[in-house]
């Protein structure tokens, strides 16, 4: 064998043979500047601020006071998430706007009467007209009783902390000028059958808007589980296996059930967040939502936009979510903001930071990704469309039975590459690279047949 020739074989070996078998990592990335000082900037007091506001609204039940010029129940504090949006958009050189998405719910068999919903969206428009991102939070609250407006309910977990973290998101990016379009969205009526989240991703989908990503924020203020556990160093990503609407067929041939565009959002997200925050984790869970529960996440799903998933806390505390404020045999029940760890709702914003920042300044996604199956054989060929933004694509690869990518391969800027990977042992997909080195999610290709 001619040394080019054992060099070759060397090199197929290290890529397709001994360490994929291994499982080696992927090569250490670091952390792109500006990303890292919009995540250095999330401020716990503001986060704790907002949540202590909310909180002094007495009520945000659906069914709560409706008036505008109240300092109680949910429009007021509508008007309040609203006004500070509108603070934040005052300094983005009029890149962001500030409306209310309101509308009439009509009775459900849960609801006494039709109710008026009322959803705070900013937006902070990007140079690409063709991606937007969209970080989510509610700010309707539940005690006891969802119906009940008249009780006390502070919300302060549930969902203040997805809102304090939506805006200390906005306030900290809104001097950027990002690729993508984001939304900081702060739905209403989510206790009750996420009315607030439904309405608005159903006008995105009837608009043909292109929603690339949906983070959801529900719950993620809380370190401390009901039973005692603490992982004050991880955050649980819940997504779903697959569109309702899937070719399940299809996705059996290929084994493609562990590929949807919400488990590539989780995977890409995973990979993220450490490279800002070394020191904290993504909890993967391979799953829709925890049992019992569901999320605004899901409004998005149904209308379409099947890359959606949901932050969570790694361990709650039921008794402090949606119960009425007391004491019982000596146990303080409540979502009440003393149970608020701002320490962890710092991280946990700064995790949808990092992943949202990443998504709207890096580069596109390829599209039109295709396997190409041309006859039998030991190799992969991956072919897309060019993304506009990349300067370089990678094609990623793990074992079936890995939840995380194991390899990579720079292929440069081509449309078209072969991996020495065997692709029936191995998932592959094809994600791009920009100029300052920041990585779109990846994309699972379609197999195609020539
Ligand atoms: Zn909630």
């Amino acid at each position: 064998m001619r040394p080019h020739q054992l060099f070759a074989l060397l090199c197929a070996l290290a890529v397709g043979g001994f360490a994929v078998a291994r499982g080696a990592a992927q090569p250490a990335r670091t952390p792109y500047s500006p990303i890292a000082s919009m995540v250095d900037a999330v401020n716990a007091d503001r986060l704790q601020g907002t949540i202590d506001a909310l909180v002094a609204f007495g009520t945000r039940n659906d069914f709560s006071e409706q008036s505008s010029t109240a300092r109680h129940g949910v429009f007021a504090a509508r008007d309040w998430i609203a006004a500070q949006l509108r603070r934040i958009a005052a300094g983005a050189d009029g890149r962001m706007t500030v409306a209310l998405d309101t509308y009439l719910q009509p009775k459900t068999r849960r609801t006494p009467r039709a109710v008026l919903e009322s959803s705070v969206i900013a937006t902070l428009r990007g140079d690409s007209p063709g991606r937007i991102y969209v970080m989510s939070s509610h700010f309707d609250d539940c005690d006891g009783d969802c119906t009940d407006g008249a009780g006390v309910a502070p919300g302060a977990d549930d969902n203040g902390s997805g809102v304090a973290a939506v805006l200390e998101a906005a306030r900290v990016m809104s001097a950027t000028h990002f690729r993508g379009t984001i939304v900081f969205a702060c739905f209403d009526g989510e206790e009750l059958g996420l009315w607030g989240s439904s309405h608005f991703a159903r006008g995105l989908a009837a608009a043909g808007r292109p929603v690339l990503a949906v983070l959801n924020n529900d719950i993620i203020g809380n370190s401390l589980g009901g039973d005692g556990a603490s992982e004050p160093n991880m955050i649980r990503v819940f997504s779903q296996a697959l569109p309702l609407h899937a070719d399940f067929a299809r996705v059996n041939l290929v084994g493609s059930e562990n590929d949807s565009q919400s488990r590539e959002l989780s995977r890409f997200i995973a990979e993220t967040v450490p490279l800002y925050l070394p020191d904290f984790g993504v909890r993967q869970i391979f799953r829709a939502d925890r049992f019992l529960r569901g999320g605004d996440q899901e409004s998005f799903q149904d209308a379409g936009y099947s890359a959606a998933i949901r932050f969570v806390e790694p361990h709650e505390n039921f008794t402090h979510q949606h119960q009425n404020v007391r004491v019982q045999d000596g146990v303080q029940y409540g979502d009440l903001p003393q149970y608020i760890d701002r320490a962890y709702l710092r991280r946990a914003t700064q995790a949808n930071v990092a992943a949202l920042a990443t998504l709207a300044l890096g580069p596109a996604p390829p599209s039109a990704v295709q396997m190409v199956l041309k006859r039998l054989g030991y190799d992969s060929t991956l072919r897309w469309r060019a993304a506009p933004d990349a300067v370089s694509y990678e094609i990623v690869w793990r074992s079936t039975d890995a939840p995380q990518w194991q390899q990579v391969r720079n292929v440069g800027d081509v449309a078209q590459a072969t991996v020495p990977v065997s692709k029936d042992d191995y998932v592959l997909a094809v994600r791009s690279v920009d100029s300052n080195g920041l990585r779109s999610p990846a994309v699972y290709p379609v197999a195609v047949r020539e």
